[in-house]
């Protein structure tokens, strides 16, 4: 490990692992790095220099033109589902250059993304543009206010190149920290291309990201377990929030639990579990609806590339994984109505809780209701605006709750108090990236951007400022449409 002056302590422990699992790959350099965002606070946590990385000398290592002998850029090899489709896939566009130990002890991954092309980038030119890559700044910064875990964003670099595209777009580099990029579809790519590896990436998975399974007698089984159940617990944070992930292919699926991939992703606003925002999901695959089933689906792939590490006995094997695999339901559902319980006040648990949420939900969506709002209308009692509040059926769901609340024996002021612990005030709202967006990638005006970000930084602050951006968009004939890998 070796510091600098920008603070980075480097390991390189996914380097040590099998070659079959990464190659090493040298950045492509941009003619004209020059840091567009720099995220501080999150570089403080690392231990890192925010004004060293700010510098000229920063830019270039966060574009990845100076590659110092301290950082060994790795892509990182992994295979995944597209759409229910096995493919080989690898990282494409993006190399990690360390795995940052902070202050604390902490491991963290640092990649860019952008950075040219790797032997995964089947044909790819291996940059990205700027607009995504503030996108995925915002949103997934957005998502780590909202306590939901995720990639961060420590910086996006303008490379000053301009990238074919449907038109030309300016270039950019986003410099993304994970607890580490190790995903479903890394292990698919080991039980298939590199199965003699497969164990020394489970190994290193588990002491990696739950040390405390390391001496259990079956940890291949718990390591199956564990990530069941961080990601039943994700996808239920998503679903309370109104998150759209866009993607979820298992290549985009990490075991640690973190969000991850940022592309066609966006957030409810009307409330319809049929939405879909992507472009190229035409059947509604990974619809607002079918996520936990879809994490379902994902989970139940990871669990076939783990059987040859459950037992020698394929019958076993299999058994056991599919016993592991049925918790995930339930413990979806756990999380799920746990977190709408705390969004509409409610402590204990009833039986009749899970009807009341779905019975609010359905007359969400007969009366089109905005979803963040109308749990905000809940938690301040505004039951002016809206065909939702005016109907008979919204009148006696409202009794419903309130006899729900009584039996909570929590005061008035405790419940509105966990409710806007739960509700966010603002969430990134689709209208409001985009207008931030447009200046930002036109002329390389980022006020709106940082404005954005300052409003989505304590979404439970509930304050004047955040008002305007709980403002659901104009009607429109035109559905909001997002985009893959561009
Ligand atoms: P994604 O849709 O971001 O999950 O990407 C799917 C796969 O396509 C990954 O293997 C990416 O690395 C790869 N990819 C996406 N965009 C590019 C690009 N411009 N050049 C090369 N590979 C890419
Ligand atoms: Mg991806």
């Amino acid at each position: 490990m070796q510091t600098n002056e920008f603070g980075f302590n480097f390991d390189h422990s996914y380097a040590r692992l099998p070659e079959s699992l990464f190659s090493q790959v040298k950045p492509a350099p941009v003619p004209r790095p020059q840091i567009v965002l720099l995220n501080r606070p999150l570089a403080q946590s690392l231990g890192l220099n925010a004004d060293a990385l700010e510098s000229a000398a920063g830019a270039a290592v966060l574009a990845g033109n100076t590659v110092p002998e301290w950082s060994l850029p790795l892509a990182q090899a992994y295979a995944g589902h597209q759409f229910g489709h096995f493919t080989m896939l690898g990282d494409g566009r993006a190399l990690l250059l360390g795995e940052q130990i902070t202050p604390c002890g902490e491991r963290f991954d640092l990649q860019l993304k952008g950075t040219g092309p790797t032997p995964y980038s089947r044909g790819g030119d291996g940059r990205a543009t700027m607009g995504p890559m503030l996108r995925e700044y915002i949103i997934s910064e957005a998502m780590q206010a909202l306590n939901i875990p995720t990639t961060r964003s420590l910086a996006v670099v303008a490379t000053g190149e301009a990238i074919p595209r449907e038109t030309f777009l300016p270039g950019a580099i986003l410099a993304r920290v994970a607890k580490s990029h190790i995903r479903v579809g890394t292990f698919q790519y080991a039980a298939v291309f590199a199965p003699a590896d497969l164990k020394a990436l489970a190994d290193y998975t588990l002491d990696r990201h739950y040390p405390q399974l390391c001496g259990e007698p079956h940890k291949y089984l718990a390591l199956l377990r564990q990530v069941i159940a961080a990601q039943a617990s994700l996808v239920a944070q998503w679903m309370l929030v109104g998150f759209v992930h866009g993607v979820m292919n298992t290549d985009n699926m990490t075991i640690s639990g973190e969000t991850i991939d940022y592309g066609p992703c966006a957030f409810l606003d009307t409330y319809d579990p049929a939405t879909v925002f992507s472009s190229i999901d035409l059947q509604g695959r990974y619809a607002y609806a079918r996520q936990p089933e879809i994490a379902g689906w994902n989970l139940a792939r990871f669990a076939e590339a783990l059987l040859p590490l459950l037992s020698p006995d394929p019958e076993e094997a299999a058994d056991l994984a599919a016993e592991e695999l049925a918790r995930f339901g339930p413990l979806y559902t756990e999380c799920y109505l746990d977190g709408m319980r705390k969004k509409l006040g409610l402590s204990g648990a009833e039986e009749g809780d899970r009807a009341l949420v779905q019975d609010l939900l359905d007359l969400m969506h007969r009366h089109k209701a905005d979803f963040t709002n109308t749990f905000l209308d809940l938690t301040f009692h505004r039951f002016e605006a809206g065909s939702l509040y005016q109907s008979d059926a919204f009148a006696s769901w409202k009794t419903r709750w309130q006899e729900r609340a009584a039996r909570s024996q929590q005061s008035p002021q405790a419940v509105q108090d966990l409710m806007k612990r739960s509700n966010p005030a603002v969430i990134p709202r689709n209208h409001r990236v985009e207008e931030a967006l447009r200046p930002a990638v036109q002329g390389g005006d980022n006020s709106l951007v940082e404005k954005l970000l300052g409003v989505l930084a304590d979404p439970f602050a509930h304050c004047e400022e955040q008002q305007e951006y709980a403002e659901p968009p104009e009607p429109s004939s035109v559905p909001y449409r997002t985009f893959c890998g561009t």
